[in-house]
């Protein structure tokens, strides 16, 4: 896991001047990404805790009552860089308006609440040597963009997993649903032929009429004049109206008599 190096005070170590600190509540989320390296210059310096404040003036550090106290914090800035250095430390997260950590802004030099823009002496050393230096607003947005980017690369992993789970498992036939269709229930044949192949008796011919002599049904005859003429008018003759063939059609058999009173 990469080094980064991070002001003492801000992961809660009591070493500012006054004996407290200034704990950052997300500094700890860092450690998931990162391992951190606490460092206090001024302490590393060899300044005490508490200790009188002090301020920047110009490249040098006072203290309000005037003592030159650039010594120790160049000693610590010196230290700082050391452990970059060692070990291959490339990102630090430092404590804003201090003369040693600030990053953007330090205290103006006379003790008189004012902020101007400038770096701590530690800070200005570590660019030196090509860290990156931020402060603790901006290792905030470090870890949430931090946290964004691990959020899609979790998503990402979980996705093809899935993909890869989806693969390997035994494909399942699709079931063929019809809930609309109901099959028709199968009748037997009631009809009287056969509709295909041959059965004995049989014949497999349409000849309706045969089969109903052969059940005994009363033969039917096929043509009017195989029966008595039972029509009305004076003939009198026996057998068929009319004679057959075509040159006597229409013309009536036998002899027309006259009616009897
Ligand atoms: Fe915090 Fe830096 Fe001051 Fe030490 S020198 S107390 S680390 S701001």
């Amino acid at each position: 896991m990469e080094k980064i190096l991070i002001s003492a005070c801000l992961l809660g170590e009591k070493c500012t001047y006054k004996g407290g600190d200034n704990k950052a509540s997300y500094v700890e989320e860092l450690n998931q990404y990162f391992d951190l390296v606490p460092f206090c210059p001024e302490v590393e310096g060899g300044l005490p805790t508490p200790r009188a404040p002090s301020e920047i003036r110009g490249s040098s550090v006072y203290r309000e009552d005037g003592t030159d106290v650039t010594k120790a914090f160049n000693l610590g800035a010196y230290k700082a860089t050391s452990i970059c250095s060692f070990l291959g430390i490339r990102l630090a997260i430092m404590k804003e308006n201090s003369p040693s950590c600030g990053v953007h802004k330090v205290h103006n030099g006379y003790f008189n609440d004012v902020l101007v823009s400038g770096e701590g002496m530690t800070t200005r050393a570590l660019k030196k040597i090509g860290v990156q230096v931020l402060n603790e607003e901006e290792g905030l947005a470090m870890l949430e963009e931090l946290k964004k980017q691990n959020a899609i690369k979790d998503e990402k992993t979980e996705r093809a997993k899935e993909a890869e789970a989806a693969k390997a498992a035994p494909k399942e036939e699709p079931k063929e649903e019809r809930p609309h269709f109901k099959p028709r229930p199968i009748r037997p044949y009631q009809g009287k032929t056969r509709p295909f192949g041959k059965k004995e008796g049989f014949s497999g011919k349409r000849n309706y009429g045969e089969k109903r002599d052969e059940e005994g049904d009363e033969k039917k005859p096929r043509f009017h004049g195989d029966k008595p003429f039972e029509g009305k008018g004076n003939f009198k003759g026996k057998g068929k109206p009319f004679a057959k063939g075509a040159k006597n059609r229409g013309k009536p058999r036998g002899r027309l008599k006259p009616d009897k009173d």
